[in-house]
């Protein structure tokens, strides 16, 4: 071997610099005719897998200028872009461009903030991001947290410190074999599918799920919660933890968390909200009472990679008394000399969730958070609320189609050329394969929604390219496919 190594795998400072150029040049450029692209190409699985080729693992490397120019190519033109103002599709954001440039810094460092000793900065910069978002959504200082990578895993973060709080202390060591009370835990029907994620991993099972009905509001119907509990203590059930969610994931309805939280301090249990996408919206103040109870969670689920625009992947976890997450997550393996030297604690993340060596996804959040800045956050929450509201009006007003919901940035709607018809298994087809003609076209990106076992168009507008342009185009092209699909469907 030679005295000085030269690795393949390096790249000299002219090279980089080249290859770097000519990639910021093309992201520029992709960013700025966003709007002029289709919002999906629309291709299939074999086109692409053509356009791939199916050659085997490389055995000689190749140069990383045709490496970077051909994947810059395939992203920028095989990709559905959730950056399009047209993209208003389940809930995925827009991301911001200040995003791209903090990940590539972040890669380019790798600090791993797993320890503070391996990323000192970076480990600062995560504590002031959590605490940054705590102050954002407005609970109190004392909340602690980590950065995960998005609402399932922040929300499985929670679970877990829950479980250990809650549950009999012997937990850790016996697991949950030997309880001889079955631990039971309380949401609504609307919860996200994390929560069965969530049971099986950890061991409580799909049964121990108390799927609470909705009121007429699609919130939970607390006096059933209540109920129900009730009945649980009396059968020798141990219930740990109840869930709110703050903006479902279907039509946005966010619970009634302050009744949530008076039963959850009446029965000593858990009281987590899961704010996965809506509750950057309690930076609005005059939304304060919907959100009223948020201050009393124990733990709280948010993302920034929805509404705060966030590029994939961040989440967060924040809990009321930090602790739960060490007492739940930490180890002192010995061959870590994580401790603290000299008389100051350094916070090391690894004891704060489920990783150990950590990426520095806080970084993206953290200039996001500075370059918007929270009344900047304001007036983008705002609008992307009031783009849906004016989307609910156009829908109200027009002859051929029906309004159905609209809470936070969600509006759920439908084609309905037949007005007021009672054939609903009609509508529910056309709407269907109206949005599957949507989907595929490429103008624009929306999803569904069931609402009261109607088949819905659903948008969900947490893209701050979204003008009301957009929103007006958007009803036109829903009206041009629906006359399309209801004359095909008709003629069968
Ligand atoms: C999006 C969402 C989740 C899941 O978050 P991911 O980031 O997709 O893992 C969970 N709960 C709610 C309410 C959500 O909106």
């Amino acid at each position: 071997m030679e005295n000085i190594r030269r690795s393949s795998i390096e790249m000299d400072k002219e090279e980089f610099r080249k290859i770097g150029y000519q990639l910021i040049d093309d992201i520029s450029n992709f960013i700025n005719t966003i709007d002029e692209k289709p919002v999906t190409p629309n291709e299939s699985p074999s086109q692409l897998q053509n356009i791939l080729g199916n050659s085997s693992l490389p055995e000689n490397g190749k140069p990383a200028t045709e490496l970077i120019s051909k994947a810059t190519d395939l992203l920028l033109n095989h990709s559905l872009l959730n950056g399009h103002p047209k993209f208003l599709g389940y809930i995925t954001s827009s991301a911001a461009p200040i995003g791209a440039l903090a990940d590539l810094l972040s890669a380019s460092v790798n600090p791993n903030v797993g320890a503070h000793i391996l990323s000192p900065i970076a480990t600062e910069i995560e504590k002031q991001t959590v605490k940054w978002l705590a102050e954002f959504i407005g609970v109190s200082p004392s909340y602690g947290g980590i950065l995960v990578s998005g609402g399932n895993m922040a929300n499985f973060t929670a679970f877990l410190a829950a479980r250990t709080a809650k549950a009999p202390k012997s937990i850790k060591e016996e697991g949950i074999q030997n309880s001889s009370n079955k631990l039971t835990i309380y949401c609504s029907k609307t919860t996200h599918t994390w929560i069965e994620k969530a049971v099986i991993l950890f061991g409580l099972g799909t049964k121990s799920i108390r799927w609470i009905q909705t009121d007429a509001s699609n919130k939970m119907d607390t006096k059933v919660l209540k109920t129900t509990i009730k009945k649980d203590l009396e059968n020798n059930c141990t219930p740990i933890m109840v869930i709110g969610t703050a903006g479902d994931v279907s039509t946005g309805v966010v619970d009634n968390l302050s009744e949530i939280s008076a039963i959850c301090k009446k029965y000593d249990l858990w009281f987590h909200i899961d704010g996965a996408y809506g509750v950057p919206a309690a930076v609005i103040p005059k939304f304060n009472y919907l959100f009223e109870g948020l201050k009393e969670a124990d733990s709280i689920a948010l993302d920034p990679h929805k509404w705060l625009y966030s590029p994939l992947e961040a989440g967060c976890t924040l809990v009321k008394n930090p602790q739960h997450l060490i007492d739940t997550y930490s180890s002192h393996p010995e061959y870590y000399n994580f401790s603290n030297n000299g008389d100051e604690i350094a916070q090391n993340f690894y004891e704060y969730g489920f990783q150990n060596s950590r990426g520095f996804r806080a970084l993206k959040v953290w200039l996001t958070l500075q370059q918007v800045g929270r009344s900047g956050y304001e007036k983008l929450i705002s609008e992307d609320i009031e783009l849906s509201k004016i989307l609910f009006n156009l829908a109200e007003k027009h002859p051929e189609l029906e309004a159905i919901s609209q809470n936070l940035s969600i509006t759920t709607f439908r084609y309905n050329p037949l007005i007021k018809t009672k054939n609903s298994n009609y509508l529910n087809t056309l709407n269907e394969n109206l949005l599957n003609e949507l989907q595929t076209g490429g103008e624009v990106f929306l999803s569904n929604a069931i609402v009261n076992e109607q088949y819905c168009l659903r948008a969900c507008i947490v893209n701050f390219r979204t003008s009301k342009k957009d929103i007006n185009e958007i009803i036109e092209i829903v009206l041009e496919k629906g006359k399309k699909v209801h004359l095909k469907l008709s003629k069968k």
